[in-house]
């Protein structure tokens, strides 16, 4: 009898010992599981069929608190039908800033409760509005020169006379031009928007600046501007030089266009606390108040005849303001119709 009694001990004892093994085991790879997940990008939260949370990882905690609350909402809607077993997801766009994408989805699980992921989609979203923008921008925008040199074209075809001859084809070359110059604005444009700062390294204010007024001397020579350097020499800031020249070559290259035959532009560069001002000073004609908001709009033009007429293609500001927020600045403007405009870009100063 004792025998028997100290033989059901000692099994007991070994189911025991297995099953706290199993458990240490389970236990260690539990403890790994979750650390996986911690360490996932993807935000995951698990609940029971009641609706009770069990695990929420790392990303998915990073959502909750203050000023995430619509989220959260999101969240657990989504996870209340799929508790019932019905899969349900959104799109979450939240305006910010900075403007983020979340793609929430929930799902019902086999043995009861939900799962429900939220991915920052972001990224993903803004490629895709500016993919979409750019192909709408583009139809539209080389449509009209294309459409005029069709029409010249046949025109040209039945011209005899060399004058009309001479003087159709050079309207065919103007339109020629003015669509390439807008294909290589759309395609500096996208570039720098989808690309961000390529480089962040210390970018001499100076050779930027006698670059962007080399860039532009044709167009001053021919229409007599001078262009006058001022400010502070030998400042630096943090960024792409490309990128910043053409902004500045941008802002030197309107100035030029919108002023009178002979007038002078001023660039001048300062410092003020850790931020660099680029101002571009012209006397031309102007902004009409009603319009400053929107000159940094994609083909948005004062005057469409003015900046046909001087070639313009709508883009350079869309470029500048795009390259001032690649590198954390912002550009602002100053006009006065008939006075003439200062346009100053804001660039954090380079510290060393
Ligand atoms: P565009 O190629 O037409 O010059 P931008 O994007 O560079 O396109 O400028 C948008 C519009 O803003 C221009 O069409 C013009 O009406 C106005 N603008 C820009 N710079 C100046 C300036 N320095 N003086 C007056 N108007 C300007």
């Amino acid at each position: 009898m004792r025998v028997a009694r100290h033989d059901q001990l000692a099994s007991l004892q070994r189911d025991l010992a297995a099953s706290a093994a199993r458990l240490s085991v389970s236990q260690t790879e539990l403890h790994r599981l979750r650390r996986a997940l911690d360490a996932l990008p993807v935000g995951v939260v698990l609940v029971d069929d009641h609706g009770q949370v069990q695990v929420r990882n790392t990303a998915a905690s990073a959502y909750e608190g203050h000023g995430r609350v619509l989220v959260w909402e999101a969240v657990e809607r989504h996870l209340r039908r799929a508790v019932t077993g019905r899969s349900s997801g959104q799109l979450l766009e939240l305006f910010g800033p900075p403007r983020t994408s979340l793609q929430i989805d929930a799902v019902p699980l086999r043995d009861g409760g939900a799962l429900a992921t939220i991915e920052d989609v972001s990224e993903r979203a803004r490629v895709d509005r500016v993919r979409t923008d750019f192909v709408a921008n583009i139809s539209h925008e080389l449509k009209t020169p294309v459409g005029a040199m069709a029409v010249l074209a046949e025109a040209l075809a039945e011209a005899d006379e060399p004058e009309i001859v001479e003087r159709l084809a050079a309207r065919i070359s103007a339109e020629a031009h003015r669509a390439a110059r807008t294909i290589d604005d759309l395609l500096e444009l996208s570039r720098i928007e989808l690309g961000g700062p390529a480089l962040r390294e210390a970018v001499d204010v100076d050779t930027v600046v006698a670059e962007a007024v080399e860039r532009t001397a044709t167009a001053a020579e021919h229409r007599e501007v001078s262009v006058r350097r001022a400010g502070t020499p030998g400042l630096s800031v943090w960024g792409d030089a490309r990128q910043l020249t053409s902004a500045v070559a941008n802002l030197v290259d309107n100035a030029v266009k919108y002023s009178e035959d002979g007038a002078e532009v001023v660039v001048a560069a300062r410092a003020e606390d850790r931020t660099v001002l680029v101002e571009v000073i012209d006397h031309g004609i102007g902004i009409p108040a009603t319009d400053l908001d929107r000159v940094f709009e994609r083909f948005y033009r004062v005057d469409q005849a003015r900046s046909r007429a001087t070639g313009g293609t709508g883009l350079g500001l869309s470029i500048v303001r795009h390259v001032a927020a690649n590198h954390a600045g912002r550009v602002t403007v100053v006009s006065r119709e008939g006075e003439g405009s200062t346009f100053t870009i804001h660039l954090p100063a380079f510290d060393e």
